[in-house]
């Protein structure tokens, strides 16, 4: 992931309903969420487009619905409408003053300074918390050359143990195991399955196969997080290029015979995938629909395809 630490120590972040200088926006360590990982986050991109010298945020109101809804898995009482927290996104923007791609985190997490698991805030004792930092970010995956990816040893957590849907602080330790893995085995990145065995997603991003000119991505109750970018590849592919989705569970063995993979996600963008598990994905080249997904995605995030432009709210 690229980052630039320096830029991101010296911006305004979104605490305690301030803006305040990011080394001033610290939790106690007794806060719930850090104990207990009682939390829901988002991850938003900023793109900037230098022609028009203007921020583009993609897609911010979907994300903020999302984080709302995501809120009651986790009883979070979050005052502010998806449209309040997309203004208060655009002022946080507005003062770091970017002139690069960005990355938005929001966190709402339970901020009660208490020990116990659970989620009721009895006696106001365990209150909702809002989080916002914005930080410079590039590629989180190398987009260019194709990633070479394993299937996890890890499984994907169940609906009924720890969604993947919730976006949950906590839950990202399942990632953290895949994604560590993946790295120490000399991989790229891992593809995770289900209890069940079917493919789910990627340890931070959805995922599509192309068989015989048809575009599959598991439904959303493979264990996956619903992507925001998973939506917005199957509207693509419909619109763009006259090809429609379907939506099944895919076995971890139509990884080995499909024609094209590719990773999706706020982070991952469209990241094509040319080899899982040592086995050569088609004839091991980036795909022809990953490649021209991909050039259409970056079109429509920076604002170059007016058709899609209100996915996109401009900062400035
Ligand atoms: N799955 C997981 C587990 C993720 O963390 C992400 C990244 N947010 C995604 C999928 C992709 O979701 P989105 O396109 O909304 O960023």
């Amino acid at each position: 992931m690229v980052s630039n630490d320096s830029v991101a120590l010296d911006s305004i972040a979104y605490f305690n309903e301030k803006f305040v200088p990011i080394s001033e926006a610290n939790i106690n360590i007794m806060t719930h969420a850090f104990q207990y990982g009682t939390g829901i986050f988002e991850g938003i991109r900023g793109y900037w487009n230098n022609e028009e010298k203007q921020m583009y945020i993609f897609r911010m109101k979907e994300h903020y619905v999302r984080l709302t809804n995501n809120c009651k898995i986790l009883m979070l009482e979050l005052e502010k409408t998806p449209d309040e927290l997309c203004k208060l996104t655009v002022d946080l923007m507005k003062k770091n003053k970017p002139s690069c791609d960005m990355y938005i985190r929001p966190n709402v997490f339970k901020a009660g300074l208490i020990i116990g698991p659970s989620l009721l805030n009895t006696n106001g004792r365990n209150p909702t918390a809002l989080s916002i930092y914005t930080v410079p970010m590039g590629d989180y995956v190398d987009i260019s050359k194709g990633l070479h990816v394993c299937v996890s040893s890890w499984t994907r957590l169940d609906d009924n143990a720890l969604t993947p849907r919730g976006k949950i602080q906590g839950s990202y330790v399942n990632t953290a195991f895949a994604k560590t893995d993946a790295l120490l085995n000399g991989f790229d990145d891992s593809i995770v399955l289900s209890q069940n065995g079917h493919v789910s997603e990627g340890s931070a991003m959805n995922l599509f196969i192309v068989r015989d000119g048809k575009l599959i991505t598991p439904p959303v109750t493979s264990n996956i997080l619903e992507g925001v970018t998973r939506d917005t590849i199957i509207q693509l592919a419909k619109n763009e290029l006259e090809l429609e989705t379907e939506i099944r569970e895919i076995d971890r063995t139509e990884l080995y015979i499909c024609d094209e993979v590719f990773f999706c996600g706020t982070g991952a963008q469209v990241s094509p995938i040319i080899k899982i598990d040592h086995r050569k994905v088609g004839n091991g080249q980036i795909g022809q629909i990953s490649k021209k997904l991909q050039e259409i995605y970056f079109e429509v995030v920076r604002g170059r395809k007016h058709v899609y432009k209100n996915w996109l709210t401009p900062v400035f």
